[in-house]
């Protein structure tokens, strides 16, 4: 495997980052996850365009044009010649010293690794998943906003850990209101009586790639989706739940705190949203 650096490629155990790196010392900085799929890059300019976003938003300069840094992960991905992949890109403020000031900061870096895809087992793709709400709180939307994906994740790897410690995959964070936000790294949708919701970005939530794509599908697909905040409440007297994100895909929630959603199988929306998503990854974001 080969990884990308500042314009250079390094092999996996060489790609190493400095200790003073504020990306290291402060999680200073912004990221992205991407996929790719039969060798096609899904949605790059939408996720570029995002991460490009975050970064405008915390004061960070990418020192490439977003056709470069196009150009730069598709070269990633050829170099790595794999067919199915999962590309992390990473922004940090670079080197500095051990102050916050990211003026001391000269050099971004820029880092691309392309690696293999690491999914939920089949088994949860085919039963659903049972996961819990958890205290930890989405902030709702501030200065650090939750739709900028920077290196900042405690918020989610906390939601990860209590996960963990209750025996299940995933968890959803609610925000400091009590709406549902979204999960550790992925977006949520509820369907009743045949109409879907998923929460507007307002409530603190990251503006998903796949819950975009998500959401082009139920247009074209004649489903009904409404964009708006809802509570736990809801989200246990749906009829179907599920969840969205570049590395799950759309995967059926079945139990949410112990609650049975709809009858406890994953639902017929989801299923359906499912397989049109497997549809759309394999002939869509040719890059
Ligand atoms: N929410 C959070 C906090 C995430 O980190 C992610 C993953 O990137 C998502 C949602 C899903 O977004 P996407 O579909 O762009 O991967």
């Amino acid at each position: 495997r080969w990884v990308y650096m500042n314009g250079e490629y390094r092999r996996k155990a060489e790609a190493t980052v400095s200790v003073f790196d504020h990306g290291f010392l402060y999680g200073d900085g912004v990221f992205e996850g991407i996929r790719v799929y039969e060798g096609n890059v899904f949605r790059l300019r939408e996720h570029l365009e995002r991460l490009y976003d975050s970064a405008k938003s915390i004061l960070l300069n990418i020192p490439h044009s977003i056709d470069e840094l196009e150009e730069a992960v598709v070269e990633a991905v050829r170099k790595n010649g794999l067919y199915n992949a999962y590309i992390r890109l990473v922004v940090s403020r670079g080197k500095g010293e051990l102050c916050l000031d990211p003026a001391k900061c000269a050099d971004p870096q820029m880092i691309i690794i392309v690696d293999q895809v690491k999914m939920f087992p089949q088994k949860l793709y085919d039963q659903g998943l049972k996961i819990i709400t958890v205290p930890t709180r989405r902030n709702i939307p501030d200065a650090l906003n939750p739709k900028i994906k920077s290196l900042n994740y405690l918020n989610n790897i906390l939601v990860k850990i209590e996960a963990n410690q209750a025996g299940v995959s995933e968890a959803l964070m609610l925000n400091s209101d009590g709406y549902v936000a979204e999960g550790s790294g992925d977006n949520i949708f509820i369907a009743k009586g045949g109409i879907l919701y998923t929460p507007p970005g307002y409530v603190g939530a990251l503006d998903g790639i796949t819950r975009r794509a998500i959401l082009d599908l139920c247009d074209r697909l004649g489903y009904e989706v409404k964009e708006q905040p809802f509570t736990r409440h809801d989200v246990y007297i749906a009829d179907e739940c599920f969840l969205t994100g570049t590395a799950a895909e759309v995967i059926a929630v079945v139990e949410v705190d112990g609650r049975p959603i709809g009858n406890g199988q994953p639902g017929s929306i989801s299923r359906h949203l499912r397989k049109e998503f497997r549809k759309l990854v394999t002939v869509d974001g040719v890059q």
